[in-house]
């Protein structure tokens, strides 16, 4: 059993990657991929436990990306780097989806003082440290009483109809493929259920990123019903993609889903990274 789509404390994760690596021992993974949002500091840090517990674990990130022109909506898109470690001019761009990201961060802090709210953006930052995203701020805001939890902190302030919500400077989907690619990556297309289209609506928007250059799909996702994924199983067959698969574990602040097995819906064997590996080479 394989997980490619795991959170660390360096994102929006609560275990630690030296936590994370001893839970992927304990539960007996074949392979672990980190993919934190938009840093490799997790992975960085994991690698020389990985070596030292025997796990196996693939280098890897999730991004967000901008759809549309203008944009439409937010696309989280997955990097695996199976065969050499990504290049020093990926690691360069990250800064700058970092620094964005904190100017986002500082906007929603202001926006949110706005709206009479006691909440700053070093108190968001002492939480998440390099990587300060909203759940940060879901945090605080629940922790100071304003919310009752994580699920209507997004719906009342943080999400895109939320009252606080401030937009974020994004690299385009295809701009991210392309990078992605020329560092020696394979991207993937994260959770697709999220992209919440449906039948031929839905069809369309896949075969979009797939003229844009997508080369992968994550079929199995802790969001994905076995309808869900066996939908995507079929459109990567049509369409000659590679399939990826992961729980998209984050810790405690998402107890239902499990590393490995997800929200109990998975159990992704360890062929579906020998085939990303051999197509890679
Ligand atoms: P950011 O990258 O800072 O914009 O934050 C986005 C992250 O917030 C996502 O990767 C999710 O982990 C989390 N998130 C987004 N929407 C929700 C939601 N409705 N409930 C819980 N977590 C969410
Ligand atoms: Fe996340
Ligand atoms: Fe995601
Ligand atoms: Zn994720």
């Amino acid at each position: 059993m394989i997980d490619l789509h795991t959170h660390t404390t360096e994102s929006d994760g609560t275990y630690t990657p030296q936590a994370l690596m001893e839970e992927a021992a304990r539960v007996g993974l074949d392979a672990i991929a980190i993919t934190d949002h938009d840093t490799f500091r997790g992975h960085d840090e994991a690698r020389p436990i990985a070596l030292e517990l025997g796990v196996n674990l693939v280098c890897g990130i999730e991004l967000s990306t901008a759809w549309g022109t203008p944009k439409e909506k937010t696309v989280h898109l997955l990097g695996y780097w199976l065969e050499a470690p990504p290049t020093p001019d990926f690691r360069e761009w990250l800064i700058a989806l970092q620094e964005a990201r904190r100017d986002r961060n500082a906007r929603l802090a202001d926006k949110l003082q706005s709206l009479g709210l006691d909440i700053t953006l070093a108190e968001a930052e002492s939480l998440g440290r390099n990587m300060t995203g909203r759940p940060h701020f879901a945090r605080l805001l629940i922790r100071k009483g304003y919310t009752e939890n994580i699920e209507t902190a997004f719906r009342e302030y943080l999400n895109e109809n939320g009252k606080a919500y401030v937009d974020r400077e994004e690299p385009f989907f295809a701009e991210a493929v392309r990078r992605i690619k020329e560092s020696g990556g394979m991207p993937s297309l994260a959770h697709p259920v999220r992209l919440n289209k449906q039948g031929a609506e839905e069809t369309k928007m896949l075969e979009a990123m797939v003229d844009a250059g997508l080369p992968a799909i994550e079929v199995w996702h802790s969001d994905h019903s076995p309808t869900d994924s066996l939908r995507y199983l079929k459109f990567a067959d049509q369409h000659g993609l590679l399939q990826t698969g992961g729980s998209d574990f984050h810790g405690d602040i998402k107890p239902h889903v499990k590393l490995g097995r997800g929200a109990g819906n998975l159990r992704i064997p360890l062929p579906v990274l020998e085939r990303l590996v051999a197509a890679a080479r």
